[in-house]
């Protein structure tokens, strides 16, 4: 890409600025890919400005007729500009582009640790609010720099939009986040450090991780630890996730229990009355599944707690059932009276056991009258 570069005048003449070589292709030519900004907004091929007022302005940098300030960058390169544009444009360069005094007005201002291409591209921006599209893609980031260096919050804007719509890859994403922290764009920061929290694997291989590594081990420490923070916040939810449904499922199994012990279901009557086969279709969902295991424990012949293991089960239900069972008397619910009376003679350490395992399932049911639906009466 052809630079507009010229020798230095600078030393103390009048004479104007003898004109630059002819600009090249990519300055001189407008390629497809031109963006212009407008407004804060990025537009493509229309715009308040006029093409003509826009073209000017290009020319201007381009051509750099009577340009009074030489900007320096590494290795050599040199780029032409005026002080009132640049001073408009940016407050910093306004302040480090104090008057000339005498006959010498030509002024030079250095930028070093960027490369010539992002200072170019970033000096025309501030004549003519432009930029090429594949300039922007090589050159997002020393761009960013340079705007919230030189305080130009369209181009800084931009520059965050640009990484946000696609720019941003798992290969630049660790000095993306570095940059945007110092270039002070939190919104930047925290959409990278997702990016990274969220790709760990692929990103702590890449080139990127292992320069910040070295050169900002607190950053890469203080990433980690959020990384950690978050799957233990996720394991956590997991888990707490998994054991409201099992809460739940205790909960429907307790009103099944009830549910058959008071009205009986498909194969069992109601314990003190007849079985009858035209019953209402049942809607506990648990209901199946419960009855199957109070007939099995009605014939079990291992029917001894610690025997075999669906009566374990049936045995630990009653059990919690009695727990949960607001009024004994009233019960229909088999043993529910004798797993009460057990209850007074039990341990501490059994009875802490229990009591949160019952506040837990009616807490994760979330219902009040818990204990009244739970319990079997003779209203319904
Ligand atoms: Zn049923
Ligand atoms: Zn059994
Ligand atoms: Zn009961």
């Amino acid at each position: 890409m052809a630079i507009v570069t010229k020798q230095s005048t600078e030393g103390g003449n009048n004479i104007p600025p003898t004109p630059p070589s002819l600009p090249g292709p990519a300055t001189n030519c407008r390629p497809k890919g031109l963006f212009m900004m407008n407004n804060g907004l990025v537009t493509k091929g229309n715009s308040c400005v006029s093409t003509a007022t826009r073209d000017m302005w290009d020319n201007l940098f381009d051509g750099g007729f009577r340009a009074d300030v030489t900007v320096r960058t590494d290795n050599g390169g040199i780029i032409y500009a005026h002080a009132a544009v640049l001073g408009m444009a940016s407050p910093v360069l306004r302040g480090m582009l104090k008057p000339a005094k005498g006959f010498d007005r030509k002024r030079s201002i250095s930028v070093s640790g960027i490369q010539h291409d992002a200072v170019r591209v970033f000096i025309r921006f501030l004549y003519s609010s432009c930029y090429e599209e594949e300039e922007m893609k090589e050159l997002d980031l020393p761009l960013l720099l340079l705007s919230h260096a030189y305080v130009v919050p369209q181009l800084k804007r931009t520059c965050e939009q640009q990484l946000e719509d696609g720019l941003l890859t798992l290969e630049n994403v660790v000095d993306v986040f570095q940059l945007s922290l110092l270039c002070d764009a939190p919104r930047l920061a925290l959409i990278s450090h997702r990016m990274i929290l969220r790709n760990f694997k692929a990103i702590s291989v890449t080139e990127g991780w292992n320069a910040m590594k070295k050169s900002h081990p607190a950053l890469e420490k203080e990433i980690v630890e959020s990384m950690i923070y978050e799957e233990n916040v996720r394991k956590e939810k997991l888990r707490e996730s998994n054991e409201r449904k099992i809460y739940l499922l205790l909960y429907g199994a307790m009103e099944a229990l009830v549910h058959i012990c008071r009205d009986g279901c498909r194969t069992i009557g109601p314990c003190d009355k007849d079985f009858k086969e035209n019953q209402k279709p049942c809607t506990y969902a648990a209901c199946k599944g419960i009855e199957l295991l109070v007939r099995h424990f009605a014939g079990c012949k291992l029917r001894v707690p610690g025997g075999c293991i669906h009566c374990k089960r049936m045995w630990q239900l009653l059990e919690l059932h009695a727990r949960l069972c607001a009024d004994s008397s009233l019960c229909r619910v088999p043993l529910c009276g004798n797993f009460k009376e057990k209850m007074k003679k039990q341990g501490k350490k059994d009875e802490i056991k229990w009591k949160m395992l019952v506040k837990k399932i009616l807490s994760t049911k979330r219902i009040g009258g818990a204990l009244v639906s739970l319990t079997s009466t003779d209203e319904s």
